[in-house]
């Protein structure tokens, strides 16, 4: 594409164009013509491409046309969300001044324009551009030297949406879990740290949109500096205590949210911190890998969230999202949560009411950042007052409810706390219908002001007059079809048909009537009355919009000076739906409530999976509850599994580990009872045959993550692995496993839960104390492998790999010959271990349907016997009986 330049030949209004695109090179400049975004050279091309839309050309620049496209602003939204979506970023370059102001100027001046926002993905505000149930964060990191060997790392991730600020520290090791628990659409990360070896291949696998920052405005001292002039306040000392890298991640993001909202300033809750610890820390691949917000292929529906998710608001699926992403690791904390949740599993009525209340309210929180963003309208203001309403209802509901726990009572009391006069106001002052945009206007009720009913009385009256005045001119005229219209160009009109427009232009008509169009068949004329109450109504009107539109700042100014408060009320109702909305998954699927300590115990009786029991019952189908305990003094057992294929050794294991997330967010169990000593860090691995996701070698990457887990997992972790050491050859992959395993239980001293297809490891039992071995119950029924999903303590006897191949479809002639191998190397494994296999078989040479011809007469009979048997119509009874005959025919 052409790279604008410079040139004196240029029109004026591309100067303009080129020189506020150079200002802002790594963007797509919007540039408003009218009702258009319009651009220019090569981002007129991207978005072409990336949109679908035409590519046209305007003007030539240097001697070559200009290729254009442009976008009406009305759905400009729509094509945002495209662009950003495809990780572009975009600059709206608005007028700012009237086209008559430009003109007064003179004929050559052009209107001005500036760049009125930077569209990035991490700082979305529009409703459309959100999902509403997932918080849309903005992650800046810094990090600060603490010894020659060590860095430590703040984060701080705002939701400009919504207000939320938050900031943490953590260490190298930690970090890439702390950025997965935001799972950020956007982070800022500044060179030296992206370009860090040690981080490079995290940020390529990173889902969110990656926006480095050079190193301007990142020193701690102005960073503090930045955000004590946000905040308003003289020292950061009452929001908590902050080390020096969070305030510098914290100066950053305050910074680029500076830089991309120009002139507006979000309404941000205060930085709160988070204690380093005080989450569940759970790695990337982890979350991947047990689905907790999204699946393996990349959707929602499917995950642990979305099968959980029974909230009624918007605000409480993001505050769900939330905790299921960082649960905690404070039993005290937990227990707080659970005391909320129990008193409202027993509290049914009291439940109920609260979720209908719920029900109707709204998205506060990110209606108020589009107000005061100056980008919201009417129905933000409604939204608004229906959650401000929503608020006061609940807060009286749970007024009257006896022995609050503590979460829902202070919640409570937040609620009881607010003003809720704004909300009364804007009912009062806003109409039943509300236009979507305030320039439209019409949006306050009529009665709340009288200057402005007076005026909408005139627009009004004058419609009136101008409905008698075409009774006049019909009368005046004879002519019984003419009519007053009105259109943008000529304002109002009289029309009539040709023959008598012909006579308007006459005596005596034509003092009164202007010709002013001829079409086919008719003509139009104006009137001075006509133009005299035009120019009446569109005063009338301009000054109806301008006192809407100032009731309307006033409303707004209004609210926001309360927003501190909304803020916190929008919160206290997203805890309450997320309390509501756990205790109606527990009561609906019968959840128990686990005991969360600080021993090392982890005891699940009967416990399931959540996802695959919900899909299992859409099938009609029921799931086989489990036990599992890894319980231990001062260090943690290791279970390890073995079992044929689709035995359920997976689904067992995640289980576990999700009962884990769930307990520790303060959520009720799929078990009968569970009694867990917190866990600090969950980690879960897959082994390579089953990670499909990735392009990297397979094996590599399953050695990297095994690696991290022999690192970091301490006797407070649970370690969830499964297969791991398939992807690459059996002695090689026996070897990884058996030591891995040997490590966990000598150095890590962990919970954990493997499963294997290597029978050898079971070995491992006799020799190490806090080793048992499990398997998956399986039996057999006419031939055909039959899974019980059920699991016992021992060692699977056979891994039934032919039979679960039959199962798949496998062609029965390839299901009898591998028996036959399979037969073949089990004698010869057990006569000559160490002799290559391939002598014994020669894998192509044996035919595979014709048989061999026998040798002796004998056999042949015997062979006719069995193939006159059909197992799978037998009885087992008759089977055995067969199996007799067969024995005395030899
Ligand atoms: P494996 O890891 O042993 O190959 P999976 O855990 O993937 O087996 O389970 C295979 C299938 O068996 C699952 O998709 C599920 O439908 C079913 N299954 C697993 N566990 C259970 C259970 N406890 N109760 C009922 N069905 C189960």
């Amino acid at each position: 594409g052409q790279k604008p330049a410079p040139d004196n030949r240029v029109t004026p209004m591309m100067a303009q164009y080129i020189e506020i695109k150079a200002a802002n090179p790594d963007s797509l400049l919007f540039y408003r013509m009218g009702d258009f975004y319009e651009l220019f050279f090569e981002d007129a091309e991207i978005a072409s491409r990336s949109l679908g839309i035409v590519l046209t050309k305007r003007g030539k620049h240097q001697g070559q046309d200009i290729p254009m496209c442009g976008v009406p602003v009305d759905r400009a939204d729509d094509y945002l969300q495209r662009l950003i979506g495809l990780g572009h970023r975009v600059a709206v370059c608005e007028q700012t001044e009237d086209p008559a102001e430009a003109k007064k100027r003179g004929s050559k001046s052009v209107v001005r324009r500036d760049v009125v926002r930077l569209v990035t993905p991490g700082t979305i505000t529009e409703e459309r551009l959100l999902e509403p149930g997932r918080a849309n964060f903005l992650l800046a990191i810094a990090r600060r030297r603490v010894s020659d060997t060590q860095w430590c790392y703040g984060l701080a991730a705002v939701d400009i949406s919504t207000g939320h600020f938050v900031v943490s520290e953590t260490d190298a090791m930690g970090l890439p879990a702390e950025i997965a628990r935001f799972e950020p659409r956007e982070i800022l990360v500044p060179d030296v740290i992206h370009d860090d070896p040690e981080l490079v291949g995290f940020w390529r696998e990173t889902r969110a949109s990656i926006t480095p920052l050079s190193r301007e405005g990142l020193d701690p001292a102005s960073a503090e500096r930045r955000l004590r002039e946000y905040f308003g306040v003289a020292t950061l000392d009452s929001f908590g205590s902050f080390g020096p890298a969070e305030i510098t991640a914290a100066g950053s993001v305050l910074f680029y949210i500076e830089k991309t909202q120009i002139d507006s300033r979000p309404v941000l809750n205060p930085p709160s911190r988070e204690n380093a610890g005080a989450a569940l820390a759970i790695d990337a691949a982890t979350r991947a890998n047990l689905e907790l917000t999204r699946t393996l292929s990349g959707e929602r529906a499917g995950s642990l969230l979305a099968t959980i998710d029974c909230t009624v608001t918007p605000g409480g699926a993001r505050c769900l999202a939330e905790r299921l992403a960082g649960p905690l690791t404070d039993p005290g904390m937990i227990r707080e949560r659970q005391d909320a949740v129990e008193f409202l599993v027993d509290n049914a009525d009291l439940r109920e009411r609260l979720r209908r209340i719920l029900k109707r309210s709204p998205d506060l929180a990110r209606a108020l950042s589009r107000l005061s963003l100056g980008r919201g309208g009417p129905r933000d203001l409604a939204c608004v007052r229906d959650g401000l309403f929503a608020a006061r209802e609940l807060g009286l509901e749970l007024a009257i409810a006896p022995n609050l726990p503590k979460e829902l009572l202070s919640n409570a009391q937040q609620l009881q706390a607010l003003r809720t006069d704004v909300a009364d106001k804007l009912a009062a002052a806003l109409a039943d219908e509300l236009p979507l945009l305030k320039r439209d206007g019409g949006f306050i009720r009529a009665g709340y002001d009288a200057n402005l009913d007076e005026l909408r009385e005139l627009q009004q009256d004058s419609r009136r007059f101008i409905a008698a005045l075409q009774t006049r001119y019909a009368n005046e005229t004879g002519c019984r079809t003419l009519r007053v219209k009105h259109n943008h160009m000529i304002g109002y009109f009289v029309e009539v048909p040709q023959n008598v427009g012909e006579d308007l232009l006459k005596e005596p008509f034509k003092d009164t009537f202007i010709h002013r169009q001829t079409m086919a068949g008719a003509m139009r004329f104006s009137t001075k009355e006509l133009g005299e109450l035009e120019a009446k109504i569109a005063s009338a009107a301009d000054r109806a919009l301008k006192i809407e539109l100032g009731l309307f700042e006033t409303m707004t100014q209004e609210l926001l000076n309360l927003s501190g408060e909304v803020a916190l009320a929008a919160e206290a109702i997203a805890v309450i739906d997320v309390t509501a909305a756990l205790a109606d998954l527990a009561v609906r699927l019968d959840w128990t409530r686990p005991l969360v300590d600080t021993g090392l115990s982890f005891a699940i009786k009967g416990g399931r999976h959540p996802v695959v029991e919900a899909a299992l019952k859409r099938e009609g189908a029921a799931f086989i509850a489990n036990d599992a305990d890894l319980s231990g003094k001062d260090a943690g057992c290791i279970l390890l599994i073995t079992g044929p294929n689709m035995g359920g050794k997976s689904t067992y294991l995640r289980q576990n580990a999700l009962i884990v997330v769930l307990a520790q967010m303060g959520s009720f169990v799929p078990a009968k009872e569970a009694q867990i000593g917190v866990v600090d860090r969950l980690f879960s691995r897959v082994g390579a045959a089953d990670d499909l996701a990735r392009g990297r070698s397979t094996f590599m990457v399953e050695m990297v993550e095994t690696a991290a887990i022999l690192n970091q997992a301490t006797s407070r972790s649970l370690v969830i692995l499964d297969e791991i050491g398939r992807g690459t050859s059996t002695f090689d992959g026996l070897s990884i496993a058996w030591a891995a395993i040997e490590h966990l239980h000598e150095a890590n001293r962990c919970r954990a839960l493997f499963a294997t297809h290597f029978h050898e490891l079971t070995a491992l039992a006799e020799r190490l104390p806090r080793i048992a071995n499990a398997t998956l119950k399986v039996t057999e029924w006419h031939g055909d492998v039959v899974f019980l999903h059920e699991v016992v303590s021992g060692t699977a006897d056979r891994s039934y790999g032919l039979q679960v191949a039959r199962l798949a479809g496998l062609p029965s002639a390839v299901v009898e010959r591998a028996k036959t191998i399979l037969s073949e190397l089990e004698k010869s494994d057990r006569e000559h271990p160490k002799r290559a296999l391939v002598d014994d078989l020669p894998l192509f040479a044996a035919p595979m349907r014709a048989a061999k011809p026998e040798p002796a007469a004998a056999k042949d009979g015997l062979r006719e016997a069995l193939d006159a048997l059909d197992p799978d119509q037998m009885t087992p009874r008759e089977a055995l009986d067969a199996l007799y005959r067969l024995k005395s025919q030899r």
